[in-house]
């Protein structure tokens, strides 16, 4: 089988797969789980280590080069990082990379880096102590800090950081974050709040936009774009003439769809074509089932052609999926 077969309707090429490993998470995210949690998929149907390789596999097969591990919180997996050495393992590797509240990586950011994770994106909404537990409803900061600098040490490269902001809340972090970033040498991104919580209070008045965030930003830096930005989903600024960067994920106000080239597989082993689809396609059960790789080629294609030109959060009829991030796999 040759690359470069998950071409869409629309003459993307997939070339990205986002893998949940769990829908898992120690932290409660204001924007992404409600406060007494998210209902959890059957343990049983998370898929196992040696299943997630397999697709992986095929993908790779197929015209994938980068895969992204996240959650849930990928770190809370007791075999992430057979799951990392396994896909590391197989012919035509794909980059690697994970995104993960830093939560546990100070244990494991060694172990990751030598299995074969390149690099990691690590979510800080704040780098205030009392504000990241308001945000994160039980989150520790230092924890994350220490997750950073081991990540460091072990030699994961670049090191980016993720952050949403909500007005009223940790709007007035921006400038801290792009301060504490470009001190530590991190890149910082910036996410549109996303219609995909779990309490479903994403409220437009409530996001935070991008001109908002460079308007934020401007104040105390100059910002010159950065032309070139390819398939990646945040555009980027270097910030008073470089090198330090920053970026802005902006889904909602300026989609970025007609450029992007992911796949996302959930825990419970079901393929989307965009976060926000309505329309999955059940991989697990073909597993399950002792499906062949051709079957599994099939499936892929399958979702691959029937993705939509773009997800429409815009439009009247836009409906919110009924799984949130959490459950997706951001
Ligand atoms: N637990 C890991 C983490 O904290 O990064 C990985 C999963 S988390 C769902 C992945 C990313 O999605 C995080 O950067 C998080 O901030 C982002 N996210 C979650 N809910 C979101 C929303 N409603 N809108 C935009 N981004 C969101």
């Amino acid at each position: 089988m040759s690359g470069d077969l998950l071409v869409d309707g629309f003459g993307r090429r997939h070339r990205d797969l986002r893998v949940s490993v769990t829908d898992r998470c120690p932290l409660r995210c204001v924007y992404c789980v409600p406060a007494s949690g998210a209902p959890l998929m059957p343990s049983a149907h998370l898929l196992s280590a040696d299943e997630i390789v397999r697709v992986v596999r095929v993908a790779v097969r197929m015209g994938v080069t980068r895969v992204r591990l996240t959650g849930g919180e990928p770190l809370l997996r007791p075999d992430v990082v057979e799951i990392v050495a396994g896909i590391a393992a197989l012919p035509d590797a794909p980059r690697l990379s994970m995104t993960t509240s830093g939560v546990g990586l100070d244990r494991l950011a060694g172990r990751l880096a030598e299995a074969g994770l390149e690099r990691v994106n690590v979510s800080l909404d704040t780098v205030d102590p009392a504000r990241y537990r308001q945000v994160t409803r039980r989150g520790c900061l230092d924890q994350v800090l220490d997750g950073l600098s081991a990540a460091r040490a072990a030699g994961l490269r670049p090191i980016k950081l993720n952050a949403v902001l909500v007005r009223g809340l940790n709007d007035a972090d921006a400038v801290p974050l792009l301060d504490f970033a470009l001190g530590h040498g991190y890149e910082l991104r910036f996410i549109e709040q996303m219609p995909l919580d779990g309490g479903r209070v994403w409220r437009r008045e409530s996001m935070v936009t991008a001109d908002e965030i460079l308007d934020r930003l401007g104040q105390t830096w100059t910002l010159t774009p950065v032309p070139e930005r390819g398939p990646a989903p945040a555009a980027r600024w270097l910030v008073d003439g470089g090198p330090g960067t920053v970026g802005i994920v902006a889904a909602v106000t300026a989609p970025f769809c007609g450029a992007c080239e992911r796949l996302r597989l959930t825990a419970d082993g079901q393929v989307r074509s965009c976060l926000f689809s309505t329309v999955e396609h059940d991989l697990r059960g073909m597993l399950r089932r002792g499906a062949t790789d051709a079957a599994l080629v099939r499936a892929l294609l399958g979702c691959v052609r029937a993705k939509p030109s773009g997800h429409e959060i815009d439009a009247p009829g836009f409906v919110q999926p009924a799984r949130q991030m959490s459950a997706i796999g951001g």
